[in-house]
Order: structure tokens, then C-alpha cells, then sequence
């Protein structure tokens, strides 16, 4: 049923360490704060907007095969050039032929658990699947973004079941479950991550790449192997959690302990504060300013690399577009439908989902025009 990692993987030659991260992504704002960078590595931790840095010295020596028995930031960064359709074709045995990518099927699904449908974003089959990954023995535990504050207090790896429910719900912030799945392999060797196309790109690079997977193995403390079951979130933008707070509070005098629901819907903002009132407003007008180049030029809006993704954008209200692509992603989801977690509805509108995905490459076209004048480095990695 699961997939193991092989044991031994010969390392590939690396050269470059933290100082060309820094260079060559932070630097340049093509940073998505997505935490694949400090998942396994001491030496980095991330500030309040996600962005990395180094808090003790790089053990990193120029050119040499390895940086740590930690593990690769370069490597691991899902913005450092690099050919994702190639390691598309070598998980799924060839290129999707759209933005919706490879996969075996697309429908509509919601929970059949009031306390998730009280609590979640669209259908609660994010919520619903973790449930049944932990309880069907799929992983022994899952990632969660409990809130709206700073990722270091809410993304957690976890096995508790009214926590799973508790964080329910979509946070538009950088939630950087990659670095909470890192630092806890050791202790949970079998974990869901839940995450946008950019952390589940670089899970996958992970997983896949030998050096980054021999690294993964060298976390090893205990005999199980390594396994990960990849959720992905349809995602068109996500925000640097400072510069979100800020902005919300200057204009509507919101703090991130006000909000009660956030969802953003055909270009619309809509934030539901915990004393009733709503805001509504175009999010260019709203978050435009803070929005990170890197979420421009990102055009994953599916996260490809996913064994299931989940979005809203296909369905009707009150339900989950569930894109299946693997065996794994199969089994997990006919598992929750079959012990009743989940129920199913065929009704999905594909053509909305690719309109969407075409959308963001203008998205994409536009912020690279602009770069491009100003000489600076654009993102070309699908
Ligand atoms: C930043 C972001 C942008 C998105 N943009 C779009 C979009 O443009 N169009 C679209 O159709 N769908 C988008 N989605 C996905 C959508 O909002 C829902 O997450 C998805 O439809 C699943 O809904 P659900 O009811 O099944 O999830 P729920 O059952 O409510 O569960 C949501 C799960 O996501 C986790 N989570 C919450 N916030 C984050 C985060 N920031 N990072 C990682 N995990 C998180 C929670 O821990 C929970 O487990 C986006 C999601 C995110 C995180
Ligand atoms: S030790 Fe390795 S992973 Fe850590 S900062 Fe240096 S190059 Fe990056
Ligand atoms: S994009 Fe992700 S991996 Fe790359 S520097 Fe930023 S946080 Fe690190
Ligand atoms: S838009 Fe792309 S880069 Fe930005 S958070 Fe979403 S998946 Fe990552």
C-alpha cells in the first residue's frame, strides 16, 4: 500500500549552500516562505513574514559533497532553477497536458462530520482526509494550521483528533508546514502534509531527488521507513503573515485574532471577524500591495505534485473539488468514503478550474514583464 524510500541513496555532488539562497531567492522577493529551506536544517529559522535566516553559521563548505547531516537548503527550495515537469514525469510517467496536471479523478466531495462542516472552508475533505489518514493507520500524524497567528504558534504535527477539527478552516498566511514536517520526521515517521503547490513541490523534490532523500533517511531514529502522503491546496496567492497584519489593521481596523473566517472568491475578499462584522472588498484593492512576486510568478495553482489537491474554485458552495492523482492518494480517499467520513457528488466544473490556472499564468506574464525591465530574476521552474 505505501511507498518506502530506499535505504541507501549515493549523494549527487552539491555546490551551492545559504549564501546563494539568499542571493538568488530571498534577496530578489522570490521567497514563498513555503520552509522547505529550514525543514531539516538547525542552522535557519524563519522570521514573522517566513522569511528565512540564519541563526548559527552555515556548516556549509563550498563545493563539497554535503552541507550537514541536517540537510540542503538550496536543493530543497522550490524557486532555485530547476525543471519541475521533468520530476512531474518521473513521479507520474508523463506531463499533464493542462494546468490541472495528471491525474486519475476529479470530483466533488464534502464531510459527513457536523463538527468539521461547522468549522471548515469549503467542504471539510481536507479535515476529513487527515482524520482518516491517522485513524486508518495511513500515517501516525498530520500537519495542521491551528490559527491566524504566526506560524511558529499555530502549524503543528499532530495525532489528536479534536485538534485536527479545531483546524479546520483556510489561514491566507504562509503557514510553513514543510519545516513543522522536517523537524518532526524523526519522531513521526509517517506523515500527511498539508500545503500550497510551492511546499508540496519541494516535499516532493525531497522525496524524490537521491542527495535530499538520503538526507531525509539520515533523520532516521527508529526502523520505520519514511512516509508521506502530500494534500495539496489549490492556492492563487498567499500572504507574509506582518505585512497581512499591518495592512488589515490600517484599513479596517482588524487584528488576526478578530478574524473568524477569511475566503477569497473571484477576485473578491471576503473577511467574517469574530464580532460580526464583514468586510468585502476586490483583493487587488485590499492585499494587493501584499502580495509577494514570488505567489506572481508562481503558476502551480493546482499543486501539481500532490498525491490529492483540494480547492474550492469547480464546485458548488459547501463542498471540496478533490483532484486524485495517485495510487496513494486513491487509497487514502476511497478509504474515507468507504468508512463514511466523506460523501461524493461527480458535479465538478473542470473548465472553471482551468480558467482559473490560465488566469494566474497572466498573473504570471505580467509580473515577469515587469522584473524583466528592471533586470531582476524571474522564477521559470514549469
Ligand atoms: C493560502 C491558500 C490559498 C488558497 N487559494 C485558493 C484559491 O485561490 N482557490 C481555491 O479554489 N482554493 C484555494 N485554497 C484552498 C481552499 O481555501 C481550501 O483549503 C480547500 O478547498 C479545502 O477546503 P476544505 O473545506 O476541504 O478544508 P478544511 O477541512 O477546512 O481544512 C483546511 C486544512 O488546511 C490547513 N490549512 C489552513 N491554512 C493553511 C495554510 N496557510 N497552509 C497550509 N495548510 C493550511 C488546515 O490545517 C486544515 O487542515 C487556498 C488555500 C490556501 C491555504
Ligand atoms: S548547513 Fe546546509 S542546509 Fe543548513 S544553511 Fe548551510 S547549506 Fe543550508
Ligand atoms: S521559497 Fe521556501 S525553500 Fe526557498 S528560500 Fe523561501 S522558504 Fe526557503
Ligand atoms: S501562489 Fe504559488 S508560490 Fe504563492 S503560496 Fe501559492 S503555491 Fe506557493
Amino acid at each position: 500500500m505505501v511507498e518506502h524510500f530506499e535505504t541507501f541513496v549515493p549523494l549527487l555532488k552539491r555546490s551551492k549552500g545559504f549564501e546563494e539562497l539568499k542571493k538568488e531567492v530571498i534577496d530578489q522577493d522570490l521567497c514563498s516562505g513555503c520552509g522547505n529551506c529550514s525543514a531539516f536544517c538547525k542552522n535557519i529559522d524563519l522570521d514573522e513574514n517566513s522569511k528565512p535566516y540564519l541563526v548559527s553559521d552555515c556548516t556549509l563548505e563550498k563545493g563539497s559533497i554535503k552541507c550537514s547531516l541536517e540537510g540542503t537548503c538550496y536543493d530543497a527550495c522550490p524557486m532555485v532553477p530547476y525543471d519541475f515537469k521533468k520530476l512531474e514525469e518521473k513521479i507520474f510517467g508523463s506531463v499533464g497536458k493542462d494546468w490541472i496536471g495528471n491525474y486519475i479523478k476529479i470530483v466533488a466531495a464534502r464531510s459527513k462530520d457536523k463538527r468539521i462542516l461547522e468549522r471548515c472552508q469549503d467542504g471539510g475533505v481536507a479535515t476529513s482526509l487527515l482524520i482518516a489518514a491517522i485513524e486508518n493507520n495511513f500515517v501516525n500524524a498530520v500537519t495542521i494550521v491551528k490559527g491566524w497567528k504566526f506560524w511558529k504558534e499555530s502549524v503543528k504535527v499532530t495525532n489528536d483528533i479534536n485538534e485536527i477539527i479545531e483546524a479546520s478552516g483556510t489561514k491566507y498566511l504562509r503557514s510553513s508546514t514543510p519545516n513543522a514536517f522536517g523537524k518532526n520526521l524523526r519522531y513521526f515517521r509517517r506523515i500527511a502534509v498539508i500545503g500550497t503547490g510551492c511546499q508540496i513541490a519541494g516535499i516532493r523534490k525531497f522525496m524524490t531527488e537521491s542527495s535530499l532523500k538520503n538526507l531525509i533517511e539520515k533523520t532516521k531514529e527508529s526502523e520505520v521507513p519514511v512516509d508521506v502522503y502530500l494534500i495539496g491546496l489549490f492556492c492563487y496567492e498567499n500572504f507574509p503573515m506582518k505585512d497581512f497584519e499591518e495592512t488589515i489593521k490600517q484599513k479596517y481596523n482588524i487584528t488576526l485574532e478578530d478574524i473568524k473566517k477569511m475566503d477569497i472568491k473571484k477576485g473578491i475578499v471576503y473577511i467574517y471577524t469574530k464580532d460580526g462584522r464583514e468586510i468585502k472588498e476586490k483583493v487587488a484593492k485590499a492585499l494587493g500591495k501584499v502580495a509577494p512576486s514570488s505567489c506572481k510568478l508562481c503558476k502551480d495553482f493546482t499543486a501539481r505534485l500532490s498525491d490529492i489537491s483540494l480547492g474550492s474554485v469547480g464546485t458548488k458552495a459547501g463542498y471540496t473539488t478533490v483532484i486524485i492523482r495517485t495510487k496513494k492518494g486513491m487509497e487514502l480517499f476511497e478509504k474515507a468514503v468507504e468508512k463514511g467520513y466523506i460523501e461524493v457528488s461527480e458535479e465538478v466544473n473542470v473548465d472553471e478550474i482551468l480558467k482559473t490556472a490560465q488566469s494566474k499564468l497572466k498573473y504570471y506574464e505580467k509580473e515577469a514583464n515587469r522584473r524583466k525591465e528592471l533586470g531582476l530574476r524571474i522564477v521559470e521552474n514549469w
